[in-house]
């Protein structure tokens, strides 16, 4: 079914696009004129009447699509073209060609958001000079008591730029392809009476990526809010640990900015406990990263910064898909000897960790026999990506992975999630192989 969207607002960059003809709405999917789309994205564009096939080129991506067909191809320079279904493909309708806004945008890097209460699309494009400054305009709202407390709300303006800046250079050259930049400005700050959860959850920001709230008098703790909030609930109460604006805080800062602009991992909710794994006994703890424990630590690890390198200076749209899809197409578990030669007819079990929980759960959800060649391959990925309500909808954090003999002896492999999906981002098409020796 096609409606005629009147309702439905295109803002490109902070401004209504005028349409000649009006943008679509089809099954959930919005098609605009390929012409406007194209202006505005300023690509190349190519007809071919032969082949009925639209061919858009700008820098080094070209996609292709073809009218009434499911299938698009987006090739970079020197690579193979890559496949994508679209859910509503490109169609004739009068004598308008209409294409998904959505899939051409974030095709040539622009990023496309749903404003369900004005009703409207959302793009956002960056210039090819600034393509790689990954700027992030920041609102900051301080409690009352908060603002009270530390002299004023003149003074502790000044004490957010100077601990804003203290993060911006938590970010610099750590191997982000861009340059992560949070951008506070004074006239930015306010100040409000009520409560600051409340605040960082309801707080609308239109004009803003993000929100922070700063809080020094908080009832419970603080972190990132994701979802329509887009905010950091700064909670920071005076003690051990400092006050709101000491170095500490700052860390902790700096480590909500990576859930706000990658998704990042918590990796300390892969950990388990020695004393809390029922089945081998030992304990598991992620790679070393502000992820892991922010305080007093300045190093990333892979994953967050191959997460945050894919949100490539943009918030991260439908949280709940973005790394969940980042799996290996297949994944094998291998079983070897001591002099590498495969080993055939081993029992295999997986015992999960669930987030947060640093425990390995009694019963394992999967086990299997390797074949031949010592490899049992998974028929389903058993950290089940898109389990709804999942923290980054994801089921498990990690995985105890059990090998049994013939004669009962047993041996261990760790297989966390960020270990799993940093295979992927290194190696998009092969297979993820866990080795246990
Ligand atoms: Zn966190």
């Amino acid at each position: 079914m096609v409606v005629s969207a009147d309702a439905i607002t295109v803002e490109l960059n902070g401004q209504a696009m005028l349409f000649e003809h009006n943008p679509l709405l089809k099954d959930g999917t919005t098609l605009i004129p390929l012409r406007s789309l194209l202006e505005s994205l300023s690509a190349n564009v190519k007809w071919e009447e032969s082949t009925r096939t639209i061919t858009v080129s700008r820098w080094n991506r070209t996609v292709r699509l073809g009218l009434e067909q499911e299938l698009a191809y987006v090739q970079d320079k020197g690579q193979l073209p890559r496949q994508i279904k679209l859910s509503v493909p490109p169609q004739l309708i009068g004598e308008v060609t209409y294409v998904p806004l959505r899939f051409l945008s974030e095709s040539f890097g622009a990023a496309v958001a749903w404003d369900v209460r004005e009703q409207k699309v959302v793009v956002r494009t960056k210039s090819p000079i600034d393509a790689k400054a990954w700027e992030y305009r920041i609102i900051a709202g301080v409690t009352d008591q908060t603002a009270e407390a530390f002299g004023g709300l003149a003074e502790v303006k000044q004490k957010i730029v100077k601990q804003m800046d203290a993060v911006n250079q938590r970010y610099r050259e750590k191997g982000f392809e861009g340059s992560p930049h949070f951008k506070i400005q004074s006239e930015d700050i306010y100040h409000f009476q009520g409560d600051g959860r409340k605040e960082a959850l309801n707080k609308r920001h239109p004009q803003h990526e993000f929100i922070i709230i700063y809080d020094a008098f908080p009832d419970g703790g603080g972190g990132w809010y994701g979802g329509e909030a887009q905010s950091i609930y700064h909670a920071w109460p005076t003690g051990d640990f400092g006050s709101l604006f000491e170095s500490a805080a700052t860390d902790g800062l700096v480590h909500e900015f990576a859930h706000a602009i990658g998704n990042a991992l918590d990796l300390y909710a892969l950990n388990v406990d020695a004393g809390r794994n029922p089945i081998s006994g030992e304990g598991y703890k992620a790679e070393r990263s502000i992820m892991e424990y922010p305080y007093g630590e300045t190093i990333w690890d892979n994953h967050t910064i191959a997460t945050i390198n894919k949100a490539g200076g943009y918030p991260v749209q439908e949280e709940e898909r973005f790394l969940a899809e980042q799996f290996p197409d297949r994944m094998e578990i291998v079983t070897l000897d001591r002099d590498d030669r495969p080993l055939p007819h081993v029992m295999i079990r997986l015992y999960p960790v669930p987030w947060y929980s640093n425990e390995v759960l009694k019963e394992p959800i999967w086990s299997g026999w390797t074949n031949n060649e010592g490899v049992w391959q998974l028929e389903y990925n058993p950290f089940e990506p898109f389990f709804k309500g999942a923290p980054w909808g994801i089921r498990y954090a990690n995985f105890l992975v059990e090998r049994e003999f013939a004669d009962g002896s047993k041996r261990y492999e760790w297989m966390p999630v960020d270990q799993v999906q940093l295979h992927r981002y290194r190696h998009p098409n092969q297979p993820y192989r866990l080795t246990v020796r």
